[in-house]
């Protein structure tokens, strides 16, 4: 694959084909990459501290730092007892990550949607978080990279939370670990929302050491 553009050495170069999960470990300093090679693509993505796991990704601790609920360039992750984890370095879908949707799964799927045996990012973030010795008990909201879900004046949100996805082909987000963390990662598979597009198609996944 080509370097596009990155700069310094790259550690792990992955392809996760659509609909599929993924779980790495990205030391303090590196750089963690999803490039949305198709567009118009859902990306789930939840971390952990890779000393104590315990120490999780809070979304309320994000979004009242970060005073938004559209994160970019500039904003930090941060966890439940209030470290900084991740911080965004480089976005080019202009914050259209959501943070309060969650993931779908076979139980939402069949709660929002009426569509039975239909398992999706949480049966991926479960298996994703079980490489590393996780499991339901320490599964918590994430955030959903190139996914939009407006929130309306009156606070309504839309029929089906998320409405089209606004990344193109290329975009991606950059982000720089601020603690050794282990990222797990689900190409989302849905197709009874706009999450994915209606088509969901492969993400480009690396970690490099900064320049
Ligand atoms: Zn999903």
């Amino acid at each position: 694959m080509t370097n596009d553009g990155m700069s310094g050495r790259i550690l792990s170069d992955d392809i996760v084909p659509a609909g599929k999960p993924w779980s790495g470990v990205v030391e303090a300093g590196r750089l963690l990459r999803i490039v949305d090679l198709e567009g118009r693509q859902g990306v789930d993505f939840l971390c952990y501290n890779a000393r104590d796991t315990l120490e999780r990704y809070s979304a309320p601790n994000t979004i009242k730092k970060s005073r938004t609920l559209r994160l970019t360039e500039g904003h930090v992750f941060y966890s439940d007892i209030g470290n900084p984890m991740f911080t965004i370095v480089g976005d080019t879908c202009q914050g259209y990550h959501d943070t309060i949707g969650g993931c779908c799964g076979a139980a939402t799927n069949a709660m929002l949607y009426d569509v039975p045996d239909c398992p999706g990012c949480r049966e991926n973030l479960l298996a994703a978080i079980g490489e590393h010795g996780m499991g339901r008990r320490d599964m918590v909201p994430n955030l959903n990279f190139f996914c939009h879900v407006p929130v309306y004046e009156d606070g309504r949100l839309a029929e089906r939370t998320f409405v089209d996805g606004p990344s193109r082909a290329g975009d991606h987000i950059e982000l720089r670990a601020e603690m050794d963390a282990i990222v797990a990662i689900s190409n989302c598979p849905q197709v009874n929302n706009p999450a994915s597009g209606g088509k969901p198609t492969p993400i480009r996944v690396v970690i490099r050491e900064a320049a």
